[in-house]
């Protein structure tokens, strides 16, 4: 049974490494060579809209699964007609506009900071003097790693934001002044199975995940953000793993954005939970029965960003699991991450501070 995957980066490569256990196999689709899933699966290579390349997919494949949430809707819409896509398409489209995602979180009764869309310098002007400053200026598309946002704190920076983003749809939100940022991450399968992964707390740095960290101790803020992703499950009768990132202030809840699709903040739960987040998505779009989503301790997940430690300082900690994405380093890039184990959480946040810092002078 092959399952395919259109775009083949670390997502994707961490769903093979999780289904060919089960037997499964995989087949990518992506624009590039050499990515890091087609060094363990096989590839095709050409646009993400080659209607060619899509119909092959399609046919090779019981299943097409994404690992970009930016995949262009039409081309999930052309698989869609002979073969089961999973995320949902109204899911994917509406993840792929900051605007379209706020409108859904409000007719859900999820909270959201305030915000307004922005077509002109005008309408900049407009929401600036609505919403005040501090506030966050950014595309309404194709975003991801803190890439496409200016932060706005004094009316000078109208115009330098205006005039580095404005010559595509933009949405203007209120800066939160948040205390912490946490994430949550279900799945839904086929036959309408669902389990949600405990709360994580997520540090991010210059936009990028750095640090997450879980079972994240927050009841009150895990019942809500519980609560509103069995609302995002149920109501596009999602398949696969969906996560939603927050902001938390004050113990409450303000969203921020979702991803159809396996989440970095998930990436502990291959050694820190029963079933990994990419083992669950692989069986949801398969309509295989969830695995057990119980932790197995205290995980920290810890990005490795544009520079590699050395594998042998890494790995002198014998207790450390690696993952090295096979990617070349760039800045900002992320390359791999390491995750740690402990059997309690005050351990883990000593350990994963310590590593933290090691990491950061570069003595690692
Ligand atoms: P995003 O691409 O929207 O996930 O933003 C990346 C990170 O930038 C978030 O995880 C926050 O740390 C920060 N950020 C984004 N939007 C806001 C905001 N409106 N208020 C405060 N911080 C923000």
């Amino acid at each position: 049974m092959t399952i395919g995957i259109v775009g083949a980066g670390q997502l994707g490569r961490m769903m093979a490494l999780a289904g060919y256990p089960l037997g499964l196999d995989f087949l990518f689709l992506d624009k590039d060579a050499g990515t890091c899933a087609a060094q363990l699966s096989p590839q095709l290579t050409g646009a993400f809209e080659d209607p060619k390349l899509l119909d092959q997919l399609a046919k090779r494949c019981e299943v097409v699964t994404i690992d970009w949430e930016n995949v262009p809707v039409a081309s999930m819409e052309r698989i869609a007609r002979t073969t089961p896509v999973a995320p949902p398409l109204a899911a994917l489209a509406a993840a792929q506009d900051r605007l379209s995602e706020k409108s859904l979180f409000h007719s859900l009764g999820i909270p959201t900071n305030d915000h307004q869309a922005v077509d002109s310098r005008e309408d900049l002007l407009r929401a600036v003097q609505a919403i005040g400053l501090p506030g966050v200026l950014k595309t309404r598309r194709m975003g991801y790693d803190g890439k496409g946002q200016a932060v706005l704190r004094k009316a000078s920076d109208v115009e330098s934001a205006w005039a580095s983003l404005g010559s595509q749809p933009l949405i203007y939100e209120a800066f939160v002044p948040f205390d912490y940022e946490v994430s949550i991450i279900g799945v839904r399968s086929t036959r309408g199975e669902i389990a949600l992964y405990p709360l994580n707390r997520n540090l991010h740095r210059d936009g990028i995940l750095r640090l997450t960290r879980a079972p994240w101790h927050a009841p009150v803020v895990e019942a809500a953000a519980r609560r509103y992703m069995r609302k995002l499950l149920a109501h596009f009768s999602y398949v696969g793993v969906l996560t939603v990132e927050f902001f938390v202030r004050r113990g409450k809840l303000v969203a921020n954005e979702m991803a159809p699709r396996v989440h970095n903040s998930g990436h502990w739960t291959i050694e820190g939970a029963v079933t990994s987040q990419f083992e669950n998505h692989v069986r949801a779009v398969l309509g295989l029965p969830l695995g057990d989503t119980s932790v197995t301790g205290h995980s920290a997940m810890l990005n490795l960003i544009g520079e590699m430690p050395t594998r042998e300082g890494l790995l002198s900690d014998g207790r450390l699991h690696l993952h090295d994405y096979g990617k070349s380093p760039r800045p900002g890039r992320k390359l791999g991450h390491v995750t740690l184990l402990e059997t309690t959480a005050r351990r883990r946040d000593q350990r994963a501070a310590t590593l933290l810092r090691k990491i950061d002078a570069r003595k690692l």
